[in-house]
């Protein structure tokens, strides 16, 4: 017998559906999460793209009205409706607000992964997706390819060619200015610097597994070795698994649900095979999806319970050193007590709002000697990177990162710092465009603190 006290929720309608994006929302969005949603706005001044616009359908209630008015038939998929799961940023800024516990995050990928089926993209968006999301991203060495040849691009004046005789006009201006602060690309990842094993130095607290991610390994292959030897300075054991593939955070994020559960799949395999005791990230974005790789399986019976062994095992890099780490000394050399440098931080929202690490980098920043961390306001509000939403939604992505970096300049930093290789791109866009180049300079918190380790180099 029903128990009174216990809240019920209305099931999802029966209606008749002709419209088939319609027919796969009813399908795949979870009318429980739906309903959940009371209407408080709560989670209104958390989000950022309200904050711009300040508009009702541009905020995650407004988002959650209007995809369960289309589940319950009173409105069509439309291109404004379609447009508005599409300016969402996925940051999820909406969760930790909300009073209600709705899972948005889910809500939306279900919503993308709904209307991707029938989406119809122009003949140059197609092309990229597909190019992006099935050629590349899950095949580590295409990726190596892609670093290798962008490499030869930036280093052998074929760039300078591109710019001189004015090819680089076909593009549009934010893929220009993307590509003027591109870090150097190399198809030498970290495997292929460092091996498969790395030891601890001193007695191993523990066996970790390194997740390498696929556009971390080719433009910031650096911070992934520091990473590795950071992690060996503070008593761990570090893996690489080298048949490791892309964590499927950009599929899952665009409407290609299916692609991401399968290079999930490959994932569990390959770290359960390792042996380890947890696996490491040092992307906010990589690792927010991994730590959810058991919600994304939840349906498929061979591989969840592996799932639900791994998604507690992975931890971001600074919240293992502080929990578990044999935490080295770091000082600036550059400057003093008396003279301390300034440094900042720009929060990755899936670090700070999946995977719940917003303390553990700040902790790691206030050990250093000689360096001051100032908060930014609002360091935990999305810089508009969101994966590849800068690239899709270049003026949305643009205004919001003005704003950030209004906050940025205030701070006076010398360095500002970041742990996601998305938030790192949008930064150093941001100070290239809105700030003083020469005086800020953007890093990942990783490389900041081997660069700044004592003694044991
Ligand atoms: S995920 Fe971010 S942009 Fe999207 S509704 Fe939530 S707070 Fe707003
Ligand atoms: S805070 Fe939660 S319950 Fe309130 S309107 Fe936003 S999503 Fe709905």
């Amino acid at each position: 017998m029903a128990n009174a006290n216990q809240p019920t929720f209305p099931s999802k309608p029966n209606v008749k559906l002709s419209n088939p994006t319609a027919q796969k929302l009813h399908l795949k969005l979870d009318y429980d999460q739906l309903t959940n949603c009371m209407r408080c706005g709560f989670c209104l001044p958390a989000c950022p793209t309200f904050r711009e616009t300040g508009l009702e359908q541009e905020s995650p209630r407004g988002r959650i009205a209007l995809m369960k008015a289309v589940v319950d038939g009173i409105m069509e998929p439309d291109q404004p409706f379609q447009d508005q799961m599409s300016h969402c940023l996925g940051c999820r800024a909406c969760e930790p607000a909300c009073p209600a516990d709705v899972k948005y995050g889910q809500l939306i990928e279900q919503a993308r992964d709904a209307i991707e089926e029938h989406a119809e993209h122009s003949i140059p968006v197609n092309g990229l997706r597909k190019v992006l999301l099935k050629e590349m991203f899950p095949h580590q060495g295409r990726m190596k390819w892609l670093g290798r040849s962008l490499a030869f691009y930036q280093k052998s004046g074929l760039r300078k060619v591109a710019k001189g005789t004015g090819m680089m006009r076909l593009f549009p201006k934010h893929l220009r200015e993307m590509e003027q602060i591109l870090p150097s690309a190399t198809g030498k990842g970290v495997v292929e610097r460092m091996g498969t094993v790395y030891p601890a130095k001193g007695e191993a607290i523990a066996r970790v597994a390194l997740f390498r991610g696929c556009i971390m390994d080719v433009l910031f292959a650096d911070t992934n070795v520091n990473t590795v030897k950071l992690l060996s300075e503070a008593g761990f054991e570090v893996v690489i698994p080298d048949e490791q593939v892309c964590c499927g955070a950009l599929h899952a994020h665009s409407g290609e649900l299916d692609s991401a559960k399968a290079l999930a799949r490959t994932n569990l395999s390959v770290f359960k095979e390792a042996g380890v005791d947890y696996i490491v990230s040092n992307a906010g974005g990589c690792g927010a999806l991994l730590v959810e790789y058991d919600h994304l399986l939840h349906e498929d019976n061979e591989y969840h319970s592996l799932a639900k062994w791994f998604a507690p095992r992975v931890m971001d890099i600074s919240k293992l050193l502080i929990d578990h780490g044999r935490l080295p000394a770091f000082a600036d050399s550059s400057a003093s007590t008396e003279d301390p440098i300034t440094i900042t931080y720009q929060d990755s929202c899936h670090l700070r709002n999946v995977m719940k690490s917003a303390s553990a980098p700040r902790q790691l920043m206030r050990q250093v000697a000689n360096v001051q961390f100032v908060e930014m306001k609002e360091a935990d509000r999305c810089c508009g990177s969101a994966g590849i939403y800068n690239v899709t939604q270049p003026k949305m992505a643009g205004e919001i990162l003005e704003h950030k970096m209004e906050h940025a300049n205030r701070t006076d930093a010398r360095y500002l710092l970041s742990s996601n290789p998305g938030c790192l791109l949008q930064m150093k866009l941001g100070v290239a465009k809105h700030g003083d180049s020469s005086r800020m300079e953007v890093m990942h918190i990783v490389d900041f603190l081997y660069e700044r380790l004592l003694e044991t180099k």
